[in-house]
């Protein structure tokens, strides 16, 4: 049976089944502007398990929150080299289209994979990366990069991951993975970027949430020698920094054998038994320096007084790290002076000490990661970048950790609407196609609130950071309140009407995000963002850099570097939804899903498709591929390309509702249209 044979065959199945299982393309939809429609789709596929629907090329997929028997090798065979639109939507679908394009066209692709917190995103990528594992060209050489890729999951994991309210596996940190591919399509290296881990999780969680996977891992699954080497009892109760969200032990998590994975996958990435060695002693380092407990002098300063803990400690003499605890070096004008801490300033110095070392730590890790997988080959290669960074997050209280977090969700959200509708649309406009506008939210005006020179919320939080002993979180709300106030976007208590004033406390102040409100509590911004270690704690463990930058300007520029390293490439996406809050398989949730379908700019993305174009192709490429096809353009055309194409369609017998022609490109409405063409050239 011919491609167009295939497609009718699938078309009509999909009609007499549609009832059940509603339609695989959004496009496809008769009601296509209506929201309830596009819901009772979704609704309808995902209680058969048909987590997948397209909108063009771009995938929805909604968390099943259960196993499904959709990725067997045997599934990924045959999604391989078969077209897009000719089999049910599948997450490999997509990878091997990209896959397929790169080969082709021998350029750079990028996978842009969002949603919120517990909607899936890293499931998808990791789908992804097995599909290319199991199905690029392989060699010896290549497996054993191919195995690094795919172990260099579990690691990051272990380290990047933790329980939250959201998601029993969320990632705290962002992730960027370039995979490197050669001439013929073999993986043959890769390149991780991370993006601002959350560090204070390592010294406070919220209650029901975990500190990082590997903690716990290491206290339940490490072996009886690793651990007496360690001076670690086997009971995370023991330790302070695991047990503050009361939980330390979850039902979907097994850290005994996650443990045993992760040591696998250390020694398949090449680390040495003395890297593994240092890097689990650093762990524990840190949960003693969490038991490390202080107590007032008789003059009430911080004293450390038979802390068995301080034998454990990251092999510093002792003397050092006391002193380094418990008292803060000032400069004066031509010695240093020891000034001693209260308790409090000791626990504060002691917790920042804690989330440097963890935080260097994992850097330390993802450039041993990167080492492993780099490519020293120097012949050109091209790349697909999967992206899984932190989901839009709400909780009941916001931190500067979400405000970070929904900053960059909000410069994702500005990336796809400058890649999507709007380059779709003006490319129309361009070509001097007619087109009627279709209206979509610009988030640009709360991206230049948040980042905006000299007037942002960043630059007015690192003004205040520049003013120790004066300023505090409630001066920098009130700079912001003077700054921003009339801003539509942002509210706070004070600037408030009388309704929604009942809904914030005083240190409130809430964004009205792209993808709804959020409410920040500015307790611990100016702390949180200056990331101070103390001069005597950078000595312990060793660095130095005073000069450093603020981490939410830090944070910005390095999203300014990923949009460069987005921009050059082509796009893709996965969007994925999350059914219920409840994390349970068979429950759909109108109104949440509703919320996401909206801030996810589904409708947008829907409508541009649909009154848009599916395939545009300069004259003389689409000339070139297709001339043989009509006797008047073949062997050669000696008018302009854009005649020839003309010449060329009407033989053809394009309807003119199935094609426009623009200034320097044809525009083709349906998919289906040029497979038929396709096909006429097979015959
Ligand atoms: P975060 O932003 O918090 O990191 P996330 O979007 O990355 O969230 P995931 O960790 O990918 O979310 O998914 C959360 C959980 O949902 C998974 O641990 C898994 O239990 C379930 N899940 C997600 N996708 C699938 C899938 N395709 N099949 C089965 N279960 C899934
Ligand atoms: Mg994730």
């Amino acid at each position: 049976m011919g491609l167009i044979g295939l497609i009718l065959r699938n078309m009509e199945a999909s009609l007499t089944a549609r009832d059940r299982v509603g339609i695989q393309d959004f496009v496809l939809l008769d009601n296509y502007t209506s929201e309830s429609a596009f819901l009772d789709n979704l609704r309808k596929r995902s209680h058969e398990n048909l987590i997948y629907t397209y909108i063009g090329t771009l995938l929805v997929s909604v968390n099943p929150y259960k196993e499904l028997d959709i990725y067997s090798k045997k599934q990924m065979d045959t999604y391989m080299g078969v077209n897009f639109f000719e089999l049910p939507p599948h997450i490999y679908a997509l990878a091997d289209n990209v896959f397929r394009t790169m080969q082709s066209e021998y350029n750079n692709h990028f996978i842009l994979i969002s949603g919120e917190s517990g909607a899936g995103k890293t499931e998808a990528s990791k789908k992804i990366l097995q599909f290319y594992a199991v199905s690029c060209p392989s060699t010896k050489l290549l497996n054993n990069v191919r195995d690094r890729l795919l172990l260099s999951n579990p690691v990051l994991e272990a380290f990047g991951n933790a329980k939250t309210l959201k998601n029993d596996n969320s990632s705290r940190f962002g992730k960027y993975m370039d995979i490197q591919f050669d001439h013929q399509g073999g993986a043959v290296g890769g390149h991780i970027l991370s993006y601002l881990l959350e560090k204070s999780r390592v010294v406070h969680q919220n209650h029901g949430e975990r500190n990082f996977h590997i903690f716990y891992q290491l206290v339940e699954g490490g072996e009886e020698d690793l651990l007496r080497w360690l001076g670690l009892e086997r009971n995370c109760q023991h330790y302070r920094y695991l047990v503050q969200g009361d939980c330390a032990k979850v039902s979907s998590i097994n850290d005994k054998s996650d443990w045993k994975m992760v040591r696998k996958a250390l020694s398949v990435i090449e680390f040495s038994e003395s890297d593994i060695e240092n890097l689990f002693a650093i762990i524990a380092s840190v949960l003693h320096l969490g038991n490390v407990k202080f107590e007032a002098d008789v003059r009430g300063y911080a004293s450390l007084n038979n802390n068995q803990e301080m034998h454990w400690l990251l092999g510093i003499p002792t003397q050092v790290l006391q002193q380094g605890l418990t008292h803060r070096k000032i400069e004066a004008k031509t010695e240093e002076v020891l000034s001693p801490f209260s308790v409090d300033h000791a626990v504060y110095a002691r917790d920042a000490l804690a989330k440097a070392i963890y935080g260097r730590t994992f850097n330390w890790l993802v450039n041993k990661i990167n080492e492993s997988l780099a490519n020293k080959d120097s012949s050109r290669k091209t790349v697909i970048g999967l992206l899984d960074i932190y989901g839009f997050e709400v909780f009941n209280v916001n931190s500067f950790e979400q405000f970070c977090i929904n900053y960059c969700n909000e410069k994702l959200q500005q990336l796809f609407i400058q890649l999507t509708l709007k380059s779709e649309q003006e490319e129309y406009e361009m070509e001097g196609i007619e087109w009627e506008p279709v209206p979509y939210f610009n988030n640009k005006i709360i991206c230049d609130l948040v980042e905006e020179k000299h007037r942002g919320i960043i630059a007015l939080l690192d003004e205040e950071c520049l003013r120790p002993g004066e300023a505090t979180d409630l001066t920098l709300l009130e700079k912001m309140e003077e700054e921003i106030g009339g801003h539509p976007h942002f509210v706070t208590h004070k600037l408030a009407d009388k309704k929604t004033r009942k809904t914030l406390e005083r240190g409130d102040f809430r964004l009205l995000h792209y993808a709804g409100e959020v409410t920040y509590c500015v307790v611990g911004f100016l702390d949180k963002n200056n990331d101070l270690l103390y001069r005597n704690g950078k000595e312990v463990i060793s660095f130095n850099f005073y000069c450093k930058k603020q981490v939410v300007t830090q944070f910005k520029s390095s999203l300014v570097g990923l949009t460069e390293i987005l921009m050059s490439k082509e796009p893709w996406y996965v969007r994925c939804i999350k059914p219920n809050e409840a994390k349970q398989p068979g429950r759909f949730d109108d109104v949440l899903v509703r919320h996401q379908v909206k801030y996810l700019g589904l409708m947008e993305h829907l409508r541009v498709r649909r009154a848009g174009f599916a395939y545009r192709r300069k004259y003389d490429i689409f000339l070139q591929r297709y001339k043989p096809l009509c006797p008047d353009t073949w062997p050669n055309w000696r008018g302009t390309a854009a005649e020839g194409v003309q010449r060329l369609i009407k033989h053809l017998g394009y309807k003119p509702d199935e094609y426009k022609m623009g200034r320097t490109k044809i525009f083709i409405r349906h998919p289906r249209t040029l497979f038929a063409t396709e096909d006429a050239f097979q015959i």
